[in-house]
């Protein structure tokens, strides 16, 4: 049994401008202690997935289908009581903007300390010795005199170690990440992913890691789920994926990753925005913006298939991808190439994909 299971699960949003689609009949697991990346655009749906997890999604927002089982237990079909008592505990999340995950009037110390009094039911001094331990773990320096530091003391990629120690100050068994290091610069968020890569060792923690960033799950995932436009368009262990994609949008995501070696002088991205979640493309929602697109993908909407057997997930491994090329609906094919530098001292594979054999 996994440790997270979703089945079908769909959110819409009820807006003015009509219903919004935000995540449509979306399934995947995440087995303990494994590191799951989900990347997309902004508009793909990851955070309002993450969001459904922990039971957050506000009005005008509703979760219409589908379930959720953590640790075998559906839910969306706990009392209110319940979800607050695996929300930080079990189940821990670390947002983007660490400034505003701290309350300013606090301490740092404090509101850790806090945290693991509640769901630990620790004492004042045994949730302090607990805070610093934490503090010194996240590589925070001179962490018992930093206990007493407000918020605004600490530098970005301190905040984002200080909100990464609350999260796991209660031993949470899944720790989702919604872009953990977007806003800090490259040379930190390098420290902080290593960084929580050896907590999620360390605690045997699962992660459900999401970024708009190919790069950032490379570094840290074992599996990943593309998003685009509120559904899943590929899924692959994480090399699989990195090295032979099979889903056009994937590819573009690839080409903006910058890579050792290279000399482009900007950066190449996909063309286009991603739709109109209202009023989606018929067909492949990706084909307005896809360098392949026949006539076909705007009459038949790809299923999400094994690209080596045509036929649906059988194990988590399995590298599914949605895209007309996987049921013979192509006449063109894909014609794509991927390259993928490393260091000097690692070899240096140079991959062709036509998108199904290599
Ligand atoms: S189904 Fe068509 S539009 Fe969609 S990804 Fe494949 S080639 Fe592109």
């Amino acid at each position: 049994m996994a440790l997270l299971e979703v089945e079908d699960l769909t959110v819409e949003f009820y807006t003015q401008e009509g219903v919004v689609t935000a995540v449509d009949g979306l399934s995947y697991s995440i087995e303990r202690g494994e590191k799951f990346g989900v990347v997309g655009e902004s508009g793909a749906g990851k955070s309002v997935t993450a969001l459904s997890l922990m039971r957050l999604i506000e009005r005008p927002g509703r979760i219409t289908s589908g379930e959720i089982r953590f640790k075998d237990r559906n839910v969306l079909e706990m009392t209110e009581t319940e979800v607050r008592s695996i929300r930080g505990s079990e189940i821990a999340m670390v947002f983007q903007d660490a400034q505003t995950a701290l309350n300013p009037v606090y301490t740092v110390g404090e509101q850790i300390s806090e945290a693991i009094r509640y769901h630990l039911g620790y004492d004042d001094r045994e949730a302090k010795e607990r805070t610093i331990e934490l503090l010194d773990t996240v590589n925070i320096p001179e962490a018992k005199a930093r206990y007493s530091d407000y918020p605004h003391e600490f530098s970005g990629g301190m905040q984002q170690r200080a909100v990464i120690a609350m999260a796991l100050s209660c031993d949470p068994e899944l720790l989702i990440c919604d872009e953990p290091t977007t806003a800090l610069d490259v040379t930190i968020e390098a420290q902080i992913l290593a960084e929580i890569e050896e907590l999620a060792e360390e605690f045997d923690t699962a992660i459900q890691l999401i970024t708009h960033d190919l790069g950032v799950i490379a570094e840290l995932c074992d599996r990943v789920m593309v998003m685009y436009a509120g559904k899943p368009v590929e899924k692959a262990p994480v090399e699989e994926l990195y090295y032979d994609p099979k889903h056009p949008y994937t590819v573009g995501l690839m080409s903006s990753i910058p890579r050792v070696g290279d000399d482009r002088d900007r950066l190449q991205t996909i063309p286009g925005t991603m739709p109109d979640l209202v009023e989606l493309p018929p067909g492949c929602s990706f084909h307005p913006r896809c360098p392949f697109a026949e006539e076909s993908c705007s009459r038949t909407e790809p299923s999400l298939i094994d690209v080596e057997t045509d036929e649906g997930a059988t194990s988590p491994d399995d590298h599914l991808a949605a895209c007309l090329e996987y049921t013979d609906g192509l006449t063109g094919g894909l014609e794509y190439e991927v390259v993928v530098e490393q260091t000097d001292a690692e070899e240096k594979p140079h991959q062709t994909g036509d998108g199904r054999d290599d």
